[in-house]
């Protein structure tokens, strides 16, 4: 007997009890059902083990009075395509027995298809401009990809200057750095982000101060922003969540208002548009990140883009140590090294070659999640405003129902089981460990959003198909 189908078996006579003790240990979703020689009797999934328990059965109760004794099975004689064709949307587990009817192996969907939530596409020229940087030995941060990389982003944006930089954190950090901001001044941040947008502010020593969140585009909400403000107040990070713009206009508005530094975080937004106009040319400079799972990769790294030369040079000065371009070893400020390496321009510009493919691709994919996630009452897809183009780097639908908490841990688990990952939505950053703080502002839409928020795949390379089986599968598992 293997090993894997061990964890997966009870005996007739454990009780109710075991059974989720079992499941817990081998987190596969499933139990099969042994008598005393070994030979399979029944089935039970943690779908049927909540049922059970929502009927308040009691945990003492023997197995062998609840299992599903009507299962389907593979057998060992059988090919394993024969096999895998048992598989379907109501068996997800199916155990292989040998003549006698002895569990010796067991097929999950999951082993046979699992489906990330973002995953890179690295199919166009990373390789071969790879090669070029190895076999001419430019490894390092000079080297004519670096250039090429940052002139096919400002390209494609329409405008501005790129800077390279070790990653979408030290493209904050650089930015912030250049801008200024230092011990005791306060940036505003939206509440729900991932952490690296705080982080950079606080390593400046600066405070990060936590706004609410627009209710349908889960962005900085520009009243909130303007709210916040005080007279420490030096800037505010707009940041374009899961693909989709800020409302920048009143937010440029209100910053110019009040003498107030814009740096946008385009981290998940590469390709979204305000307006027509794409992001990251919108405030005084804006960040990028290339992070494995971000919609274009250098496996980590960031880019600054800005419009103000002076800012340009600063950050660039800041980036390279604070050494004088013009004198060698000539220190003009403390700086950092936030620089990357042309291996990673590289594959950045190969990924750039894609990007209007990666888009198109992911636009399919989410016109598929729009339509076949319409009927489900209890789901609230993410918008597009009419102002925006979303590039959706997530799909974060939000669940509406009384015990929304419970239904989207059902869900996840659910999904799991049969490999397809999905995440909960950040959750809102006022309250942890690292940033809580005698704010008194409120969040109630960060927290709404954050209850009732998760995550689909949108991973490059990701099939119709695969999204049409993600929606069939909510469709079913919400019935
Ligand atoms: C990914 C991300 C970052 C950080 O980028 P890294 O390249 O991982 O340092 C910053 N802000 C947001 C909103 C992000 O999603």
């Amino acid at each position: 007997m293997s090993e894997t189908i061990e964890k997966y078996l009870v005996s007739t006579d454990s009780t109710f009890e075991h059974v989720i003790q079992r499941l817990d240990e081998n987190s596969g979703g499933v139990v099969f059902i042994v008598d005393d020689n070994e030979i399979m009797k029944g089935i039970l999934t943690d779908g049927d083990v909540r049922r059970l328990i929502l009927k308040g059965i009691s945990t003492d109760k023997v197995v062998n009075d609840l299992m599903n004794d009507n299962f389907v099975s593979g057998s060992i004689n059988s090919s394993r395509s024969e096999n895998i064709k048992l598989l379907n949307n109501k068996v997800h587990h199916l155990p292989i027995l040998d003549e006698s009817g002895i569990p010796v192996d067991m097929i999950s969907w999951s082993d046979l298809w699992s489906l990330p939530i973002a995953q890179p596409f690295l199919g166009g020229n990373e390789l071969k401009y790879i090669t070029d940087c190895i076999s001419t030995m430019w490894i390092s941060s000079q080297g004519h990809y670096i250039e090429k990389f940052e002139e096919s982003m400002v390209s494609f944006l329409g405008g501005g200057k790129g800077l390279c930089t070790s990653s979408g954190t030290t493209a904050l950090t650089l930015s912030l750095a250049a801008l200024g901001i230092t011990s005791g001044d306060e940036v505003i941040v939206p509440n729900i982000t991932f952490g690296a947008t705080a982080n950079a502010v606080i390593q400046l020593g600066a405070i990060p101060v936590f706004v609410d969140i627009d209710s349908r585009s889960k962005t900085m909400c520009p009243v909130a922003f303007q709210d916040a403000i005080t007279n420490k107040t030096k800037a505010v990070i707009p940041v374009h969540l899961y693909g989709h713009p800020c409302d920048m206009d009143p937010i440029l508005e209100i910053a110019k208002k009040f003498n107030i530094y814009v740096v946008e975080d385009c981290a998940e937004s590469l390709g979204a548009e305000y307006k027509d106009k794409k992001v990251g040319l919108l405030g005084d400079v804006s960040c990028f990140s290339f992070f494995a799972n971000k919609v274009i990769t250098t496996g980590e790294g960031g880019m600054v883009v800005t419009k103000d030369d002076s800012l340009l040079g600063k950050m660039k000065l800041l980036r390279d140590h604070g050494m004088s371009p013009k004198r060698r070893y000539w220190h003009e400020l403390p700086g950092y090294n936030f620089r990357m390496t042309n291996l990673q321009a590289a594959i950045g510009l190969a990924q750039m070659e894609q990007i209007d493919k990666f888009l198109i691709d992911r636009r399919e994919i989410v016109d598929i999640y729009n339509k076949k996630l319409a009927s489900i009452k209890t789901i609230v897809r993410p918008v597009e405003e009419s102002w925006a183009k979303n590039i959706y780097w997530l799909y974060s639908i939000e669940l509406q129902d009384n015990d929304s908490l419970i239904t989207k841990n059902m869900l996840m688990t659910r999904l799991k089981s049969v490999g397809i990952e999905s995440r909960p939505v950040f959750p809102p950053l006022n309250n942890q460990p690292a940033y809580r703080s005698d704010n008194i502002n409120s969040y109630p839409v960060s927290e709404k959003f954050a209850k009732n928020g998760l995550s689909l795949p949108t991973a490059n390379g990701m099939k119709i198909g695969d999204a049409e089986r993600v929606c069939n599968l909510i469709k079913t598992i919400l019935k």
